[in-house]
């Protein structure tokens, strides 16, 4: 049976103003589902067609990062673009990452590759206007993090799982390098999709706030643990890897329910920098 809410998301964004109003009165999360909507369709402008030809001859033909792509100037000979045009729609697929301009007189376009910087930059973005609390953060690392220590333990190559220990083994007992334990697993483990969405959410994090220096104290424990669970990672040992983390996820969050800190936004719009 088809789905009610994918049947309403098909409709190419075209507005409703019933559905928008249903929105507003039942989400009662400050207006982030509908932040989540679709824009409304709109005529794409000639920049727009042009990025979107472009972006799918650079797909379509699967060329390496680095080989070298047609220049401004055969683009404005081909398509019979203004200058302008052909530059808005450079600047398009340079901000997405897919092309890398270099510019003066040995300049050139390349193929590029998005990094996950304008994922987390938009995940920060929406998590600063929405106010999204802590509480929210930890009920998904608690349900993702514990699962992508299990599996880089069970099916991460060696190399990966000796570049985590060596991570942990070498490292000072320092705050931002014990934070920054998370995104190295993430980075780790064997599932794109768990590496990217961990990845961008930590830099989120990295960027604003230091979760983890609640205490210099607590510097120490916390890198004790994080040895642990790239030790039990590195022998393979996947009940161990996940049990540590959870336990680790979870005394985390208790410290932060005890001083009151999980009802706070992940970032704090007075803390936002870019
Ligand atoms: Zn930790």
């Amino acid at each position: 049976m088809a789905d009610p809410e994918v049947g309403a998301g098909e409709t190419g964004g075209v507005p409703d103003p019933e559905r928008d109003d249903a929105t507003h009165g039942s989400s009662g999360n400050g207006g982030r589902t509908h932040a989540l909507q679709r824009p409304p369709r709109r005529l794409p402008k000639a920049a727009e067609v042009l990025a979107e030809e472009l972006r799918g001859r650079i797909l379509r033909e699967s060329k390496p990062t680095g080989t070298q792509l047609t220049t401004e100037a055969e683009l404005i000979e081909e398509h019979g673009f203004s200058r302008g045009t052909v530059r808005e729609a450079l600047r398009l697929l340079e901000v997405e990452g897919l092309i890398a301009i270099r510019r003066g007189p040995r300049g050139g376009v390349s193929v590029g590759r998005p990094d996950l910087s304008q994922v987390s930059r938009t995940l920060s973005l929406l998590f600063t206007l929405d106010e999204t609390p802590l509480s929210e953060f930890f009920e998904f690392r608690k349900l993702v993090e514990p699962y992508a220590a299990r599996l880089t333990a069970t099916s991460a190559t060696d190399e990966a799982r000796r570049r985590l220990l060596a991570y942990v083994e070498a490292g000072p007992d320092d705050p931002e390098y014990a934070t920054n334990f998370h995104r190295v697993l993430a980075e780790c483990t064997p599932n794109q999709i768990l590496q990217v969405i961990l990845v961008a959410l930590h830099d989120v994090l990295d960027r604003h706030v230091r979760l983890e220096v609640i205490d210099e104290r607590e510097v120490e424990a916390v890198t004790e643990v994080h040895r642990r669970i790239a030790r039990a990672v590195m022998d393979g040992k996947s009940d161990a890897a996940e049990r540590l983390m959870r336990r680790h996820l979870e005394a985390f969050e208790k410290l932060l329910e005890d001083q009151g800190r999980l009802t706070e936004p992940i970032v704090p719009r007075s803390r936002w920098r870019s």
